[in-house]
């Protein structure tokens, strides 16, 4: 079933974007927790994490290849998190998988 992501990614929602290639797209959080808050997912459909089969690992290669490159350029590779969250018990609320990239302030400590 084709999610917010998806019809961002088919470009019939707007969305703030940072970074697009051919298999990847970065946006800006609707809802930022932070001043740097950007999600960078798959055009592949996969819905999460626990879904990725063998033949997709290489996008997971390449989205933290394009957090690093972001950090860089949104000035914050000194302190960031990046992270998903796998199952709705995780906080999932978008059933497309995507990876925030959170920083510009100090974070709190996990747990
Ligand atoms: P998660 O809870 O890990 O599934 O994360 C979903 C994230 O998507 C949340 O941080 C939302 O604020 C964000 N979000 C939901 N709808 C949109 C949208 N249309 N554009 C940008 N971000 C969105």
């Amino acid at each position: 079933m084709t999610t917010v992501f998806g019809l961002i990614i088919q470009g019939k929602l707007p969305s703030t974007k940072v970074f697009e290639n051919d298999r990847i797209l970065a946006i800006k959080d609707i809802h930022p927790v932070a001043p740097v808050h950007i999600l960078i997912m798959p055009k592949k459909e996969i819905p999460n994490l626990h879904s990725l089969q063998k033949e997709d690992w290489p996008l997971i290669g390449e989205i933290m290849e394009i957090a690093q490159s972001l950090a860089e350029e949104m000035g914050i590779a000194d302190g960031y998190r990046v992270l998903t969250n796998n199952g709705t018990d995780a906080g999932q609320t978008v059933f497309h998988l995507h990876f925030h990239l959170i920083g510009g302030r100090v974070l709190d400590k996990l747990g």
